[in-house]
């Protein structure tokens, strides 16, 4: 096997780079996990992710963990509600019945981020994480790698694989290529105990998603495992509009205020969201990688997840980092190449060719959410997938 008596380093603990832990770990691979979290209980942000079958699942089939997958999903969290901004609903996913078919291939079964954190890490081997290691740096004093970390130590490892997500450290000892800024800001929310702080919205979820769509903006919600939900809040902006608009996201004042005015063409209900979220709110200006540029392949460094391939979310993004993991685990330890480098540009190609693709749709489905029609053709959408 190509990695035999090979240290391999993977920078960043989320689901893409335990996936590649766990994958490796199965075929015996010495692999460490260089995570910047604190410690295994950091809060895991953001909503319900739906993992598909022939990326996402097919990744938790390999690693041997679809019977814990099947314990911790949550059945009907992906049933939506396509709503305008006075909250009528167009489109209810609610009234239909969903068989939970593990066999069919069009069944996308949901999974809080925490969960699916923990079902990754309990199958690791002890010590495979590192926490508290936030990457700064790394040097090749011979043929291995030197990384640093932010604490003041060191790893010596002879490959590395970065999957630190979209703000990607590991990215530029790669490419010189930099993520564009795409015209759109996410603001995320969240709203603890929402039965209670936000009952009108809790109804309205029923336990799964809410679509709002009015005057060229997108608001979503979901609701988490733990009564939480989560909420964005998608807008046109200038790229430093976060900074401009000298608001503070931690000052409720500041952000009611702003929030008034974002939505004074929306109706009150959804002010129970906003009033009740957890501070601070977080701004996240959205980039995409350039789908047009590739790079060289080095000889013991890649990358995968939002590192290699940042874009909007689309859905998919979870989803892409475990399959890049799964087929860069196989091309690393199989039989069809005869060198590491070999193995990684192979790897490479594929993961760059489907990245590309799923970048223009992503791009495409922003522009379309936010403009003059996006409720309709949601609906047109979702009742195709349902036909
Ligand atoms: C608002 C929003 C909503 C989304 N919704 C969905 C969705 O519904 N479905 C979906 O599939 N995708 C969604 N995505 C995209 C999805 O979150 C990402 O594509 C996915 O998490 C990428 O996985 P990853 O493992 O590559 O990176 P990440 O999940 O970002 O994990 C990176 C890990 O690296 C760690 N890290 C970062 N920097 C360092 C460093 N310097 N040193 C050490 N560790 C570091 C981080 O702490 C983190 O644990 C959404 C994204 C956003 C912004």
């Amino acid at each position: 096997m190509l990695l035999e008596n090979k240290q391999v380093a993977i920078v960043g603990g989320g689901p893409g780079g335990l996936t590649l832990a766990r994958l490796l770990q199965l075929k015996g691979v010495d692999v460490k996990v260089y995570e910047r979290d604190f410690n295994k209980d950091a809060r895991v942000q953001g909503g319900t992710l739906d993992l598909h079958f022939q990326s996402g699942l097919k990744a938790l089939e390999d690693a041997g963990l679809m019977d814990a997958f099947k314990v911790n999903y949550r059945p009907g969290a992906g049933k939506g509600r396509i709503v305008d901004e006075h909250a009528k609903i167009f489109y209810d996913e609610h009234n239909q019945v969903s068989d939970e078919d593990f066999s069919n291939e069009w069944f996308r079964p949901e999974i809080d981020r925490g969960p699916l954190r923990d079902i990754l890490l309990h199958s690791l081997q002890s010590d495979t994480v590192v926490w508290d290691s936030q990457f700064v740096a790394m040097s090749k004093p011979g043929d291995a790698w030197k990384l640093e970390f932010k604490n003041g130590t060191t790893a010596i490892a002879d490959i590395v694989i970065g999957a630190d997500g979209a703000n990607s450290k590991i990215r530029s000892f790669i490419t010189p290529v930099k993520p564009f800024y795409t015209g759109v800001i996410i603001v995320e929310g969240s709203v603890y105990n929402a039965e209670t702080m936000a009952p009108s919205m809790h109804q309205l979820l029923k336990g799964g998603k809410i679509y709002a769509f009015g005057a060229e903006k997108y608001l979503h919600v979901s609701s988490k495992g733990d009564g939480s939900l989560v909420f964005y809040i998608c807008t046109k902006e200038d790229e430093n509009r976060v900074q401009t608009s000298g608001i503070d996201f931690s000052d409720k004042r500041q952000v009611l205020a702003w929030l008034k005015k974002e939505f004074r063409e929306w109706d009150n209900v959804w002010l129970e969201l906003f009033e009740n979220a957890g501070l601070p709110l977080i701004p996240r200006p959205q980039y995409c990688m350039p789908f047009d540029r590739s790079w060289s392949t080095l000889p013991n460094l890649t990358m995968l997840g939002d590192a290699a391939h940042l874009m909007p979310p689309s859905g998919s993004g979870v989803n892409m980092a475990m399959l890049d993991a799964l087929e860069l685990s196989e091309c690393l330890t199989g039989n069809d190449f005869e060198d590491i480098p070999a193995a990684i540009a192979a790897y490479e190609k594929e993961m760059q060719t489907r990245a590309a693709k799923e970048a223009q749709e992503s791009l495409e489905m922003t522009q379309w959410m936010l403009a003059e029609g996006a409720l309709a053709k949601m609906v047109q959408m979702l009742s195709q997938i349902q036909d």
